[in-house]
């Protein structure tokens, strides 16, 4: 299994893309798709019309809207160009299909795919993608908003991913015993926020779930001033990697 960070970011970062991650197991799968991560999945090499599975976390927008662009281009692709690609399945929390219904219906030009498209709505039900599973769990973040952590297992091998989360019993959970677990570090301990991790929360999390790695990832700007490998440490003894986009992690 590799992991690639697409961003390490947030919505607004003057060097970092929003969130986005890419998971090579037998499949090619994306993690969220938030502002400028398309860009860097286009450096990754990897190609983009043969990305059959995309999970969302939640729909905050430094999540999810590079999906239009993308979309937008898969239609144009398929359409106009002559292109084929395999179907694309849309993974994600309570309301997903609402969501997604309500978009095509109203961006031009996103009606009528020549591919087929399936949306999915998961929560805490284990599934499987070709040989690679994946465990949806339900994680804390903000009010009446359904956020969903996922854990990935390849050939022996757990990712955890933390969606954007407040401390929880369920990511602790999630990330039970992870060979790596990469996590919501918004902001450092000093300045921290009712829903999201900082950095020290992070380092607690990977501690208690006794996890192997511990990426930090999702940083404000402000967070980039502090020493989040050190805040992180306090808890956490294990190796603490400070993601940055493009970085690439096999496990
Ligand atoms: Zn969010
Ligand atoms: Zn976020």
């Amino acid at each position: 299994m590799r992991l690639t960070i697409l961003g390490s970011g947030t919505n607004i970062h003057p060097t970092r893309a929003a969130s986005g991650y890419l998971v090579r197991t037998d499949q090619t799968i994306l993690l969220d798709f938030g502002p400028r991560t398309l860009t860097n999945l286009l450096k990754t090499g990897v190609n983009r019309h043969r990305i059959t599975h995309i999970l969302f976390s939640h729909y905050h927008a430094d999540h999810f809207s590079d999906f239009i662009t993308y979309f937008f281009d898969a239609m144009i692709f398929t359409k106009y160009q002559g292109g084929t690609r395999p179907p694309l399945t849309v993974i994600g929390p309570r309301g997903t299909k609402k969501f997604f219904r309500a978009l095509f219906a109203t961006l031009p030009g996103f009606t009528h795919a020549p591919f087929a498209v399936h949306f999915k709505e998961v929560a805490d039900r284990a599934f499987t993608i070709g040989k690679t599973t994946v465990i949806p769990r339900t994680v804390t973040h903000t009010e009446n908003l359904h956020c969903l952590g996922y854990r990935i297992e390849y050939g022996g091998k757990a990712l955890a991913y933390s969606g954007d989360s407040q401390y929880c019993d369920n990511l602790v959970r999630l990330c039970g015993d992870a060979d790596l677990a990469l996590l919501d570090c918004s902001f450092p301990a000093s300045r921290p926020s009712p829903v999201h991790l900082h950095a020290g929360q992070c380092g607690q999390v990977a501690k208690e779930a006794g996890v192997g790695q511990l990426v930090l990832s999702h940083f404000y700007p402000i967070t980039d001033r502090y020493n989040v490998r050190e805040q992180a440490g306090e808890a956490f003894g294990g190796t603490i990697v400070v993601g940055q986009d493009l970085m690439s992690i096999k496990l």
